[in-house]
């Protein structure tokens, strides 16, 4: 990875080349399928892989590389690839390094589509996922066989703002690589912290994904996703991303790189308001528990101190009443905005028995965490003081 060389906000705004567009201070929208070739010499030079010759968007767009230039800086990393969603990074990274028979390990609080991925569409390709709970990651040599390829977590989880502890993790992954043999990359979703707050590369992480939508995009109005890490990993993903055809398209580019402009700003003041929405919220009589990084009652608020800079703007609020209180709750929600998604300048609840966890079993739920009474809270950059009050008044109405 390389070394920092500016800030996260300079890098954000301008990414490596300054002004690479001949005057225009915005990279402009490349609304193009395909490229006009000078003459069939261009063909020719691409076909011997000059990376230099534009062909054809689902492959390279310089709107879309602009973005993953910047992205690769921010994470001070080598190199990334978009996505039209995260969904699309996740599924292409992780079928870029297993094939049929092979096995990954990972920990069971997940994204929800995620989750599903690994239990519904890996089994018909013959790929076994290992679950391996965050609190007994010594397990993990004990899972796996010459035939594991791939350790996969997300930290903080979704919804439950669970921490896994990413040295730990690392570190057993490592022992359990020297007892068997087998190599295994390992891939961080890396969506509730953003590179703001988390850095797993310097943790020792092979690739991050993450899911643009949340807080690169940061305005409710972008899907994308992203896979960063060395341009020799990027470069397998991106070969199959041209096969599986989740490519982003040039206009979703555009946003993402007129958002990553105040990523840092947006982010920085989600995070200052999440943590006085969490403080107050833990006050209130109605509120059973209140799951965030950042309060000293989080389970593992220790772990998160040692490998987070900030603890980001997610959080979970269990209130009485079970799915009743808290759909009451967010629906007598006047600033805050009932809908799914997270990371927005707009603060979103949801309930994850209705969202991201549909439709899972009892036994499911239990594994991830999840509570009918559960609220997750995506805390946005509206004014704190507002925030706070809209709480307080449907809080009040359980
Ligand atoms: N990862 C996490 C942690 C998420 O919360 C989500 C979506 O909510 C995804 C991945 C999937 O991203 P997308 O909706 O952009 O496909």
């Amino acid at each position: 990875m390389k070394s920092k060389k500016t800030s996260l906000a300079t890098r954000a705004i301008h990414g490596k080349k300054l002004y690479p567009y001949q005057g225009s201070v915005v990279t402009p929208i490349h609304q193009t399928s395909t490229y006009r070739f000078a003459n069939s010499n261009d063909a020719v030079r691409y076909s011997q892989g000059d990376p230099t010759v534009y062909v054809y968007s689902r492959y390279h767009n310089p709107s879309v590389e602009d973005v993953e230039e910047k992205l690769a800086e921010m994470n001070e990393a080598e190199a990334a690839v978009l996505f039209a969603s995260g969904m699309a990074a996740i599924s292409t990274a992780i079928l870029s390094i297993v094939k049929a028979g092979d096995e990954i390990i990972s920990t069971p609080a997940l994204y929800g589509g995620t989750y599903r991925f690994f239990r519904d569409v890996l089994p018909q390709f013959n790929v076994t996922v290992k679950y391996v709970n965050a609190d007994s990651l010594g397990d993990i040599s004990t899972l796996v066989t010459e035939r594991t390829k791939l350790f996969f977590c997300e930290s903080p989880t979704n919804p439950t703002v669970g921490i896994v502890d990413l040295y730990k993790a690392i570190a057993e992954v490592k022992k359990a690589e020297k007892k068997s043999g087998a190599k295994i990359v390992t891939m961080i979703d890396n969506t509730f912290a953003s590179c703001l707050h988390q850095s797993p590369f310097n943790i020792g992480f092979d690739l991050i994904v993450e899911s643009a939508t949340k807080y690169i995009g940061g305005h409710s109005d972008v899907l994308a996703g992203a896979v960063i890490g060395t341009t020799k990993d990027v470069k397998q993903v991106r070969q199959l991303a041209k096969y599986l055809g989740g490519c982003a398209d040039p206009f979703a580019a555009f946003l993402l790189s007129r958002s990553l402009k105040t990523f840092e700003l947006r982010v920085q003041r989600q995070t200052e308001s999440a943590m006085k929405l969490a403080k107050a919220l833990e006050k209130n009589a109605n509120v059973l528990r209140v799951l965030y990084p950042g309060l000293k009652s989080h389970p593992q608020h220790k772990i998160a101190l040692k490998q987070m800079s900030g603890f980001g703007a997610m959080m979970l609020v269990e209130v009485k009443g079970g799915v009743k209180g808290a759909a009451k709750v967010c629906d007598s929600l006047n600033v805050a905005v009932n809908a799914m998604s997270l990371g927005g300048v707009e603060t979103l609840v949801s309930i994850p028995v209705y969202s991201s966890h549909v439709n899972m079993s009892e036994a499911e739920l239990k594994q991830h965490g999840v509570t009918p009474g559960m609220i997750r809270v995506s805390v946005g950059a509206e004014g704190i003081e507002d925030l706070i009050e809209d709480f307080r008044q449907a809080i009040k109405k359980i």
